[in-house]
């Protein structure tokens, strides 16, 4: 018999990172009652690593700009992946969005005049991304948190969902544990919001540097029966450190190329030149990336497998100035950026897939499910625009809670069933048998999987057998092992392994090169395929999880962003930013 605390909401939120803070906000305002839940500390979720900026069409330095040219960006830079109706409900509302933040305090950097600045974002035709120096995800949840204190939202922090509670085909739960003691509990909740974030943990080098986006939403959802899509499209950013190797993978920002940054390949070339001769350095994301990538495979790297990234030929004064945190960061490993070269590699950024909800209400197919924030696909098609992603976990984060609030007034209360919860304690008295550091060992190999298989660069063979690894690791994963347990690192393992899987199989689905999906075996973009790859899970015979692979055709934008697509191939201006 396991002793469980017990917890019930109308609402359950999971995720306190942007999108789930203002869900909860939401939610509340509506009369409701909401519970928070998060595995990391409160107020210290992943979207406080987020820097440049958060973009809508405000046009206070740029008049000429409008939503429906934002949308036309987001749409055209995304390779036409992205879903319209999402898109332009997105740059629509993103200055309400921005009305409120700044209505909760947020201390958005200003123009002369006092107006919201905004600057320019790489692929952005106009200046439109509204900043608080480079800090501005930590900014945002700040102004988050204060409104979920104010109207004392309960939070439970370093608490890890583990199931998804479900009575026949409606979500009316969830199952999970305590970090610090592993004791177990249960929520009772009408409507569940995943706001879990992404899934680029399931890469050797990613930006979120720590035990967070490992897929667990996309991973909870696939187990109710819900849908993904897009999981072939990740977004790499061409830079993140390479060595220590504790801190490989995090982010060096784009401001350094923006400020004058030069990229060199072991021979002292600038091979920009080869590759954007035009813009160099300041090419678009997905191309920098695929620059570096092809430098280190064709042996022109570093020893640490790596490029050269030099800003040292500007004045000291000027780096200081434009970059203290780079300062700052390459300090506390020993390198002074004034004096000498940076060594970077593409680092796995942004998981564009992710759930498949209703463009409208951010509904998932099953009942009593929403998603809303990085955990969903649907907005940035095959390559994100920086400063997107913090618009969208504000609008879709509210969204979702509108109609999470509508559906529980719906509905008449569904009870758990006793199989649920036996099923979810099973589940973690399995894990709880597990050691922890092979199951550590077995996510190290997994990434290294994973960034080799299905990298920046991917094609048939290395995707078939990256797919034949993780069966092996999935075997491993199962068998009984002997040592003290990490029911988090089993459970994590659980879920990449499982989101691995859907971006290999949607990777080797899709037979083109777009965006940041590129195949070496099909370099060029292929008409035919500007669809999306959805993801439908089953249960075969021996009741495994299965995924099952389909394509859907993507809607056309409306006559007004249409009418504002840029007649250039993909639109560039300004400088690149985060
Ligand atoms: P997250 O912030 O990832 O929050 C997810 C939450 O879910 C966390 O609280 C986590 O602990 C919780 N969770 C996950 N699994 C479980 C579980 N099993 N049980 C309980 N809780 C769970 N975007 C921009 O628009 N502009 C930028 O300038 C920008 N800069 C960036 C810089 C960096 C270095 C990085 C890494 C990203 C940047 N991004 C930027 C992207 C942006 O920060 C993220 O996409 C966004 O913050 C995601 O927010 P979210 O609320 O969806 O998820």
């Amino acid at each position: 018999y396991v002793m469980r605390q017990r917890y019930t909401s109308d609402v359950l939120v999971i995720g306190t990172g942007g999108a789930g803070l203002r869900a909860a906000i939401e939610v509340h305002d509506q009369g409701l009652k909401v519970l928070l839940v998060g595995k990391r500390p409160k107020a210290d979720a992943h979207t406080v690593l987020a820097a440049g900026g958060i973009n809508a069409a405000l046009a206070t330095v740029d008049p000429e700009d409008t939503w429906a040219i934002h949308a036309a960006d987001t749409l055209q830079e995304g390779r036409m992946l992205g879903d319209p109706r999402m898109v332009e409900l997105l740059c629509q509302q993103a200055p309400q969005a921005i009305a409120e933040l700044e209505a909760w305090g947020m201390p958005f950097a200003r123009t002369s005049t006092g107006l919201i600045d905004q600057r320019y974002f790489g692929a952005h035709r106009y200046r439109r991304t509204c900043f608080v120096g480079d800090y501005t995800g930590l900014e945002i949840i700040n102004a988050l948190m204060r409104e979920v204190e104010r109207r004392q939202i309960p939070i439970l922090e370093r608490a890890y969902i583990s199931d998804l509670l479900h009575t026949g085909n409606r979500v009316n739960g969830a199952y999970g544990f305590w970090l610090a003691d592993q004791r177990q509990f249960m929520i009772e909740s009408n409507a569940v919001i995943l706001a879990t974030g992404g899934h680029i943990h399931i890469y050797q080098r990613s930006s979120s540097r720590r035990r967070e986006n490992t897929g667990d939403g996309m991973a909870l959802g696939l187990q109710v029966g819900a849908h993904l899509a897009d999981m072939e499209l990740v977004q790499f950013h061409p830079s993140g450190m390479i060595f220590p190797h504790e801190l490989a993978g995090t982010l060096v920002t784009e401001a350094v190329r923006g400020e004058g940054g030069r990229l060199y390949n072991r021979h002292g070339e600038r091979f920009m030149q080869r590759y954007d001769a035009e813009r160099m350095e300041l090419s678009t994301r997905d191309r920098v990336a695929l620059a570096n990538y092809t430098e280190i495979i064709e042996g022109r790297g570093s020893e640490y497998g790596g490029v050269w990234l030099d800003i040292s030929h500007m004045p000291a004064s000027l780096i200081r100035e434009r970059l203290p945190r780079m300062v700052e960061q390459f300090q506390a490993v020993g390198v002074d950026i004034t004096r000498e070269a940076m060594q970077i590699a593409p680092t796995a950024h942004y998981s564009m897939g992710g759930l498949k909800v209703d463009p409208f209400s951010h509904a998932t197919n099953i009942a009593g499910l929403y998603a809303a924030g990085e955990v969903t696909a649907g907005v940035h098609g095959a390559n994100r625009l920086g400063g997107n992603s913090l618009a969208e976990i504000l609008v879709f984060g509210r969204i979702a809670a509108q109609h999470a609030g509508e559906y529980v007034r719906q509905q008449s209360e569904q009870p758990i069933q006793a199989a649920q919860i036996e099923q979810a304690a099973e589940r973690l008295a399995w894990a709880s048998q597990q050691a922890g550091d092979v199951q550590r060992s077995l996510i190290e190999q997994l990434q290294q999987v994973v960034w080799h298989g299905a990298g920046v660069v991917r094609n048939e063979q290395t995707l078939e057998a990256s797919l034949d690894q993780l069966h092996t690791l999935r075997l491993q994963a199962q068998q009984r092992s002997v040592g003290p347990a990490d029911l988090a690192a089993t459970l994590d393992l659980q879920s990449m392994l499982l989101t691995a899987e859907a971006t290999i199989l949607a990777a080797l689905m899709r037979p083109e090169s777009r965006g940041a999906h590129q195949r070496s075996d099909f370099p060029a973009t292929d008409p035919l395929w500007q669809r999306t790859i959805v993801i439908k899970p089953y249960r075969d015979q021996t009741d495994q999880l299965r995924l099952q692979l389909d394509t859907e055709l993507i809607p056309t934008a409306s006559e007004e962003v249409q009418a504002a697509f840029s007649q250039q191939e993909y639109s560039i201006a300004g400088r690149l930013v985060e």
